[in-house]
């Protein structure tokens, strides 16, 4: 027998196997192995198996990795369709469907000792009281691990060993599973009852889960039809009865969930959840990872894996020990644990048999994977589930224009709750005019007297108060006012971030530490009044306590947040009303629940706006709503202030009136206008190096090869790429990085996979310098 198996390193190409005799029954697809190759050995993964091969002198598999095949063949599908549509070498989208922790043979199971109660005889043993103390445990325990007992009991181990030798205990080595969650304690949850929207959304969507479920694992052909459409496949209704005729309809397997804050959306999740598990079928539910706090797992785990069903969900994130996720990883694999909890890679998670895959906050960054295999977790979702026949809920308050969009041409359904759950109503959202407020001041103020005053209104009442500003740091830039002299980072071209309380100035992007100089470094210069412009969070604290020096304020960003636990802690502190304003970035805007918080100011809305990235406004009109979105969600009214220097942007006016869909038909004129997407897809070509001409040339010399994928009129053999549009080669927003200068080419098009396969064969061809590296990157989300 032959193996064929794609090796981990990068050659874009898979390498034939002897199977030894004693491994045949070990080998099959997706069975991780060792093999030789030159002097080394190394591991890969098995993607086929064959009688027989082109090829002569095959060496042989020297061992396999782990006791179950760890890539199950429906996951290699979908590794095998990444490699293809977002342009890299398979064995780099092969890499990462499994974690790190998994692939690593030495992370393995830990084991630990057990002690365990053998028989119980009926009369009670003669034992010391230290042995009493011990059986009295275990009689009530059974079994536990060894350092627990000892705990317990206030004992040495060698007072165990001593009922060992009397055959009452048995001690041997187990596996312990590393639970990341054991010390929660997690009180069941009961389904609630929907809303008249929620029921009709669930109904939707419980609806195609049994379609698909009837239909077994052959994947209905049925396309929903365009809007105003003809419809395509419709199957004939059946004689009478309009309620059978509804259930029969086929519903698109993707649904777009769009539920204004508050509108009770993951409750629909859990109770179609619920639905999957009573079809024998398992769930996987992608959130971005900053939301992926204590409190979103628990509400998962309550329902579900509380009591007698410990395992059945398993959480997958980046905050795990490298054995915790190996754990978690297997529970799955194994089938213990049916339900998972993730952030963007949990969409590898072997779940087998998939019913539903719940992508929440749908419209995140954080879905798109930044280095190769740069895959859209939200994309790699909806093929995922095409392949093995289940159904997609994509959720958002501030849908992704692309989901929007799809819905409006038919490819999802569109399911919308527009209430908050409880009647609560939407809070009252206040554009403030920082240009009046500047003015009055002379110069920028952090707080305009609006923002201030409710403030003050909310101390008093004891309510409280979150401020929300996307930049930490104290001072965006140290600049010199005779000169004109910018303190920036020597390996990126940004300006440095002052932090007062560590006294230094730091680059956000590449890290970069740099003393405060007392006096204008310029040559010539040596102005010692170097002033600092632009506010960070750590300055809107300190401003806080300069104004209201009783109120108990914190700050929460990516400075604050060192530590494993202190996102809990401070939270907790906050929920129990021991902190009256939180001061914080985007880390606060995500899903959570303060009832008392009546308050949210945004410091500077409009700081997003005017970046050089088509997606720039959308950005703005999300952040505003899910910011927004934190107040009021208990009795009391929620009050929003936007403070802004551009207040009658169509961004800032439409998140103020929550209009989402007057948003989506401006902004959706100008990206139809520019083939931006929705309404066109882009990939973006980024050629970086140290060599700033290097780079540039080498990007002139990709143009000339793409150039030649754009049929000359007349021609036919590459006729589907007329609609190819060429921007660039341009320096990159962010020219320089790293100590790496960027160049980038962004392309156009309506038909992406067309695209990235002739992509991969013009990278195949192409020859660069040395030190030049290029990154393809299909449906970019960072154009910088
Ligand atoms: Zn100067
Ligand atoms: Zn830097």
């Amino acid at each position: 027998m032959i193996a064929r198996v794609s090796l981990e390193i990068a050659l874009r190409r898979e390498f034939d196997y002897l199977i030894p005799e004693e491994l045949v029954s070990q080998v099959e697809v997706g069975s991780r192995v060792q093999v030789p190759f030159g002097a080394r050995k190394i591991p890969g993964c098995v993607t086929a198996l064959a009688e027989e091969s082109a090829h002569t002198n095959l060496k042989a598999i020297l061992k396999v990795i782990g006791t179950q095949s760890m890539v199950t063949p429906k996951v290699l599908q979908l590794a095998r369709w990444i490699g293809e549509y977002y342009c890299c070498a398979p064995e780099t989208a092969l890499k990462a469907v499994l974690p790190e922790a998994v692939r690593q043979e030495e992370a393995g199971f830990r084991e630990r000792l057990f002690v365990r109660l053998l028989n119980v005889p009926a009369e009670p043993p003669k034992l010391s009281r230290r042995q009493q103390d011990v059986w009295n445990i275990l009689l009530e325990r059974r079994e536990l691990a060894m350092t627990e007992l000892l705990k317990l009991a206030k004992t040495t181990a060698a007072t165990v060993r001593k009922l060992e030798d009397r055959s009452l205990v048995e001690i041997a080595p187990q596996i312990s599973e590393r639970d990341p969650y054991s010390r929660e304690q997690i009180l069941p949850s009961t389904p609630i009852t929907l809303n008249p929207s929620q029921v009709g959304a669930l109904a939707k969507i419980v609806a195609a889960m049994e379609a698909r479920h009837l239909t077994g694992a052959q994947a209905p052909t049925v396309r929903v039809g365009a809007a105003g459409g003809t419809g395509g496949e419709t199957p004939s209704k059946p004689a009478g009865g309009d309620a059978c005729a509804t259930l029969a309809k086929p519903t698109a397997a993707t649904f777009l969930l769009h539920g204004v804050t508050g509108s009770g959306k993951t409750e629909i999740y859990l109770q179609a959840i619920a639905h999957a598990l009573e079809q024998g079928r398992g769930a996987i539910v992608l959130v971005p990872e900053i939301a992926l706090t204590p409190q979103t797992v628990e509400r998962f785990k309550a329902r579900f894996s509380s009591g007698k069903l410990q395992t059945l969900v398993a959480v997958l994130h980046s905050h795990l020990s490298a054995g915790e996720r190996h754990d978690e990883w297997h529970k799955i694999r194994q089938g213990r644990a049916r339900i998972v909890i993730g952030a963007r890679s949990a969409i590898f998670a072997p779940v087998d048999p998939l019913g539903l895959v719940i992508v929440d906050e749908e419209h995140e960054q954080t879905y798109k994977q930044e280095e190769a295999p740069r895959y859209h977790a939200r994309d790699v979702a909806i093929v995922r589930a095409q392949m093995e026949n289940a159904v997609v809920v994509l959720g958002s308050a501030t849908p992704s224009l692309e989901s929007y969009y799809n819905c409006k041409h038919g490819k999802y359904t569109l399911l919308e709750l527009p209430e908050r759950v409880d009647d609560q109503k939407m809070p009252h959202v206040r554009v403030v005019d920082m240009r009046q407020a500047a003015h009055a001041e002379k110069g920028i103020p952090i707080f305009s007297p609006q923002l201030k005053e409710a403030i003050t209104q909310r101390l008093e009442r004891k309510e409280q108060t979150i401020l929300f500003l996307n930049r930490r740091g104290y001072s965006t830039a140290l600049q010199c006012p005779k000169c004109g002299y910018v303190a920036e980072c020597p390996n990126c071209s940004v300006s440095l971030t002052y932090h007062r309380l560590e006294q230094k100035l730091c680059c956000h992007i590449c890290a970069h530490v740099a003393p405060v100089p007392k006096v204008c470094p310029a040559e010539k210069c040596g102005n010692p009044a170097i002033r600092f412009s632009g506010t960070g969070t750590q300055k809107v604290e300190e401003a806080i306590k300069k104004l209201f020096p009783q109120a108990r304020c914190h700050r929460m960003d990516a400075d604050t947040m060192k530590r494993k636990d202190d996102y809990r802690r401070i939270l907790g502190d906050f929920r129990a009303g021991k902190i009256d304003i939180l001061v914080g970035t985007q880390m606060i805007a995500k899903g959570l629940h303060f009832p008392n918080v009546t308050l949210v100011g945004i410091i500077y809305a409009d700081s997003a706006l005017h970046q050089p990235d088509f997606r720039a406004g959308e950005r703005t009109f999300q952040l505003l709503t899910q910011v927004a979105g934190r107040a009021g969600r208990g009795d009391v009214e929620g009050e929003v202030f936007v403070q802004a220097f551009t207040p009658f942007h169509p961004a800032i006016q439409y998140a103020r009136r929550h209009d989402f869909q007057g948003f989506y038909d401006q902004e959706l004129e100008f990206r139809e206008q520019l083939k931006y997407p929705p309404a066109g897809r882009v990939a973006l070509l980024t050629l970086k190096g140290r060599s700033e001409d290097k780079v540039k040339f080498s990007a002139e010399h990709v143009k000339r090869e793409l150039d030649k994928l754009v049929a000359p009129a007349g021609e036919t053999a590459t006729a589907g790429f007329k609609d190819l549009i060429i921007a660039g080669p341009a320096p990159a927003p962010l020219l320089k990085a790293e100590t790496y200068y960027r160049y980038q080419i962004m392309l156009r098009t309506r038909s992406m996979s067309k695209l990235s396969h002739a992509l991969a064969k013009m990278v195949a061809g192409l020859t660069l310098p040395d030190e030049v590296t290029m990154a393809v990157d299909i449906d970019p989300v960072n154009l910088f």
